[in-house]
């Protein structure tokens, strides 16, 4: 059955699934959303015998309907091959009684690679679907780790050019490293001088500008997005929750339809929203819990019902969750508001304006499958170093955040379902406050020296994308103020 994707904040017109990648972002601002969740249609045993490869593809066959058999799979095969550093794509790992599905093994060994080595060949072959001339500039703002994704991703991709804007202090010193030294005649990276929130809302808004829109159509270009706000992103996320729950049944951890829990570390809520796009297509998931840092906006709306982003934005060790407005959250709203675009666009709206909405105790309702908490920059570091001390296994601080909350949620309820947490990215990504929490006695050393240390303490190899920016040039030194951002736009395009 056809899947069509209708925006979050109008009804009507709704959209093919390659018009919907290829948009990006509704013209409303609203998010693209499928007009149902499709139901698995082959058994959980059946995928337990299949492949990465062959799991993705009996999932995203189910949600980008227009794409025929050959130009799925033509997709897939470009996407998960020799990029990853292990033919499992997606490896779980079981440690102190959790797995933990370790979604870092890509080319910039964060999960955001699990999309975004796909969407550019999701995008291109939508191009030619629809009979594009004009040449897609892909349009990134990061809170560190979808911009080199994106870049790696698109540098050199004929046809697309790529512009990345990230917070200028608000990523870690080897996210920024990876960006900077980037390769590419289509790349460009820009450091803002604000917070991700800021580069976020400043992305939208040069998106939902339709003079400036008609200005580039006129010139041959036009803008898509590679953030999680793109569907050609949150689909083929929801491929490795399917993936881990037919790897636990293969090896015997579970019986068929036996309910498990999944933990995600949180920012914009793009992750945890395809395990929960999995669950509703039969997967035997129990809970979903949602864990935050510092920045626990999410903790407090799953606790009381208001969202409100009015207050201090923290700088936390895991930079990729310094995010206060949760942009994939309002797919989750538009579903559980009764696919009511009018009442989402209004709650949309407050949270423009005012910076804070509540939902009603019918939409809480809707939310009953997810837990949330949250662990604050002590509780993460002291997870790394219990993990490390009881188990050898050196977790990122993501991965740790996430780790912190799963052990808060086992004291409080004692459920003792299997749990898959997932594991964002690799230890060397974030080095220094991996270390840090292990020995304070590491602090002194150099960048690199560290990422050595690492490699010897949790018996890893250092991985290729770190040694690659050891002795790599910067190439992008460009900054910017926030309401610079259009014309850095327009100067890179020559328009
Ligand atoms: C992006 C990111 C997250 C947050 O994922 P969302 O989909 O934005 O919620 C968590 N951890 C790491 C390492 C990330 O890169």
């Amino acid at each position: 059955m056809e899947v069509l994707y209708n925006s979050t904040r109008s009804k009507g017109n709704p959209v093919k699934a390659s018009e919907a990648i290829l948009k990006g972002l509704s013209e409303d601002g609203g998010l693209f959303v499928p007009d149902h969740i499709p139901m698995l249609d082959k058994s959980l045993r059946e995928l337990a015998g299949m492949t990465y490869q062959q799991v993705a593809y009996e999932v995203m066959k189910l949600y980008l309907t227009d794409f025929t058999e050959d130009e799925l799979k033509n997709c897939i095969d470009r996407a998960y091959d020799a990029k990853f550093d292990t033919d499992e794509i997606a490896p779980l790992r079981e440690a102190s009684g959790a797995y933990y599905l370790e979604l870092f093994h890509g080319s910039t060994i964060a999960f955001k690679d699990m999309a975004l080595s796909i969407l550019p060949h999701l995008m291109i072959t939508s191009a030619r679907k629809n009979q594009i001339k004009n040449e897609i500039v892909i349009l990134t703002a990061t809170s560190g780790d979808t911009g080199k994704a994106a870049l790696a991703g698109f540098a050199g991709v004929e046809g697309t050019r790529i512009i990345v804007f990230y917070p200028k202090n608000g990523v870690s010193p080897i996210q920024e490293k990876q960006m900077v030294t980037q390769k590419g005649d289509n790349t460009l990276v820009v450091g803002i001088h604000g917070n991700f929130d800021d580069a976020q809302t400043g992305v939208k808004k040069i998106f939902s500008d339709k003079e400036l829109a008609a200005e580039m159509d006129a010139k041959g270009f036009q803008f898509s997005s590679a953030n999680s706000i793109n569907i050609g992103r949150l689909v083929p996320q929801v491929c490795y929750y399917v993936y881990a729950y037919t790897r636990l049944l293969a090896e015997r951890k579970i019986a068929d339809g036996e309910l498990i829990n999944v933990v995600v570390p949180t920012g914009n809520f793009g992750n945890i929203l395809a395990a929960f796009y999995a669950k509703n297509m039969g997967l035997p998931i129990g809970k979903l819990l949602c864990a935050s840092n510092d920045n626990k906006v999410l903790y407090d709306f799953f606790r009381t019902g208001t969202y409100d982003r009015n207050r201090e934005f923290m700088l936390t060790s895991s930079p990729s969750m310094d995010i206060l407005i949760s942009s994939n959250l309002e797919r989750l709203i538009y579903r559980i508001a009764g696919e009511d675009a009018d009442k989402n666009r209004e709650l949309m709206s407050l949270l423009n304006g005012r910076g804070v909405y509540e939902i009603s105790p019918k939409m809480r309702e809707g939310l009953k499958d997810f837990y949330g908490n949250y662990a604050d920059e002590a509780e993460t570091a002291a997870e790394i170093r219990r993990m490390y001390e009881t188990c050898g296994y050196v977790l990122d601080t993501h991965t740790a955040v996430a780790s912190a909350v799963y052990q808060k949620y086992l004291a409080e309820t004692g459920d003792t379902a299997k749990a898959v947490i997932a594991s964002t990215a690799s230890p060397f990504k974030f080095t220094r406050s991996v270390m840090n929490a292990i020995d304070k006695k590491y602090d002194s050393m150099g960048d690199f020296e560290l990422v050595d240390e690492l490699s010897k303490l949790a018996k890893v190899k250092v991985p290729n994308a770190i040694e690659e920016i050891r002795t790599a040039p910067v190439v992008h030194d460009k900054q910017c103020e926030v309401d610079e951002m259009k014309d850095t736009v327009r100067e890179f395009l020559g328009i």
